[in-house]
């Protein structure tokens, strides 16, 4: 069916790419058929997965829609990566910025990566991308094709107070484009041993826990930081590790939610 997950917060370095990664690897391993895309201009994604220059690569995410936009025809395959744990990559460079302003007058600039995903849909199982750290024209287009969306944030106080713009924009995109967008649930990431990142996820709890799913907390660790050098999950870098087992109680979760 092609279940589309977009990994969500405008806030930057809260874990949008490390949680794409993990969850996508992790629905992989458990037999899914993955397709991560990356949808960030700094190519993050792309550059933790292990591809080596994102920057000169010309077959990216940017290049497909600006070919949709311009009516030219491509392979259905066109820019898709292997990754070798087993998901499909598609990656982003710079050339997404680019793209961005592009859009503005394009007709139903909003909906431009919506007819894509329609095209590739059907060959997945789960589409996780991989946002920008910010709710623009290019976030805007993955809320208006998603079906869920995940929401990493860091335990800290800000992080707080900008969900409450995150779930504004939700709104918004839930009245004007794609009533049926659901959220995921979100993901509090480096959380450390410390009693304050602990009062922060209890506050965050009490605040938002009964709408939403708080899923597990990922703990705060060195080897989870090291992935994006090393050009792979956690469940290959430190497979016994607290980080992996929370991430495999994560992806227990969405495939429970599949019904
Ligand atoms: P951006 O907004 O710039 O796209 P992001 O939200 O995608 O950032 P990441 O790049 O995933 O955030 O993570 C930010 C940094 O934190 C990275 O260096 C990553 O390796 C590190 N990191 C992510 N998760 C953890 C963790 N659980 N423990 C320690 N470090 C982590
Ligand atoms: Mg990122």
């Amino acid at each position: 069916m092609g279940k589309i997950i977009a990994c969500v917060n405008q806030k930057g370095g809260v874990g949008k790419t490390t949680v794409t990664i993990n969850l996508g690897i992790g629905l992989a391993r458990a037999g899914k058929r993955v397709l991560l895309i990356d949808f960030d201009p700094q190519g993050s994604l792309t550059d933790c997965l292990g591809f080596p220059e994102p920057d000169t690569m010309e077959d990216t995410i940017a290049q497909i829609l600006m070919n949709r936009i311009n009516d030219v025809e491509m392979d259905k395959a066109y820019g898709i990566l292997k990754h070798p744990e087993g998901v499909d990559v598609l990656p982003a460079n710079i050339e997404l910025s680019g793209l961005e302003v592009s859009l503005v007058n394009v007709m139903c600039r909003e909906l431009v990566l919506k007819g894509y995903l329609e095209q590739v849909k059907a060959d997945y199982d789960y589409i996780v991308i991989d946002c920008m750290p910010s709710l623009g024209l290019l976030t805007v287009n993955v809320l208006a094709a998603a079906g869920s969306v995940m929401i990493p944030i860091k335990a800290e106080k800000p992080s707080i107070r900008g969900l409450q713009q995150l779930l504004r924009t939700i709104g918004k995109v839930r009245k004007s484009m794609n009533p049926d967008l659901g959220i995921e649930g979100i993901v509090p990431n480096m959380v450390s041993r410390t009693n304050y990142a602990r009062d922060v996820v209890a506050r965050l709890t009490e605040a938002y826990g009964g709408p939403l799913k708080i899923f597990e907390s990922i703990p705060q660790s060195v080897r989870m930081a090291e992935t994006a050098a090393a050009g792979k999950s956690i469940f290959l870098h430190e497979a016994k590790g607290r980080a992996a087992q929370v991430y495999e109680s994560l992806i227990r979760e969405v495939l429970a939610d599949e019904g």
